[in-house]
């Protein structure tokens, strides 16, 4: 009684699977994709968007652009971010030291958004031009803000 109880239960684990499975290889092309659509969260995101009428041949232009883009640290994160527009699981690069101080002597310490004088670990390097509208992790394209203002730059 006991065993035959867990049956119906087994049953239905085994169909959500095969449907979120079916949900994967109809929205992402694997053949294409597969190198980052390996152990993904593919339940957690068909619980999400699999009600969603997704644009798929849109989704897949994408996603081919962002798999060249050095930028990404994580590429496993690319169809999490195209379903979500969550730039954490990409893993954007960040500035290197050698960037960040040579910015912060060019700025002569000063944080450019308040105009106070910080010390070289009290500010972080900051993209002027955001990944997203092209910005690259290039010194042309640093500056360094104090802790407070590059918060209140982020909440924006
Ligand atoms: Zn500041």
């Amino acid at each position: 009684m006991a065993a035959h109880q867990h049956d119906p239960n087994a049953n239905n684990l085994w169909s959500y699977f095969q449907t979120v499975l079916n949900w994967a290889i109809t929205n992402f092309d694997m053949k294409k994709f597969k190198k980052i659509m390996k152990g993904l969260d593919w339940a957690l995101l068909y619980d999400k968007y699999g009600s969603e009428t997704l644009n798929t041949e849109d989704m897949g232009k994408k996603i081919s652009i962002l798999m060249r883009d050095s930028e990404i640290q994580k590429q496993s994160g690319i169809i999490p971010y195209v379903l979500t527009g969550d730039e954490h699981y990409l893993d954007l690069r960040a500035f290197p030291d050698d960037i960040k101080l040579a910015v912060w002597e060019k700025q002569n310490h000063i944080c450019p958004h308040c105009g106070k004088e910080y010390d070289f670990e009290f500010m972080e390097g900051d993209h002027i031009t955001p990944w997203r509208e092209g910005g690259r992790t290039v010194v042309d394209n640093c500056q360094m803000l104090c802790r407070e203002c590059n918060r209140r730059k982020g909440i924006k």
